[in-house]
């Protein structure tokens, strides 16, 4: 039971497809990410999800305005 809520979690965790990212200054996904789960090391640069801290809300996924946010990887 432990290792399928585990693999829900994961699943869950979107990622960010850096093809599509535009690297924006202000990144609007952070911006409504409350758990501050997405990482932004530079302005200008895509931002990474930090899975320890995403709860899997799926709020980041609708507020990219270029729909880098991804939650399949296939
Ligand atoms: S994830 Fe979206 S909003 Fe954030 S920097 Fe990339 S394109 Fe811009
Ligand atoms: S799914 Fe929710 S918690 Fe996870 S990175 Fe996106 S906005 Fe943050």
């Amino acid at each position: 039971m432990v290792i399928q809520s585990a693999k829900a979690q994961t699943q869950a965790v979107p990622y960010v497809d850096v093809g599509l990212c535009q690297g924006c200054v202000k990144c609007e996904a952070r911006a409504v990410c409350r758990s501050k789960a997405l990482i932004q090391l530079d302005p200008g640069e895509p931002p990474f999800v930090d899975a320890s801290r995403c709860y899997g809300c799926d709020l980041c996924v609708t507020a990219c305005p270029f729909g880098a946010i991804r939650l399949n990887r296939n």
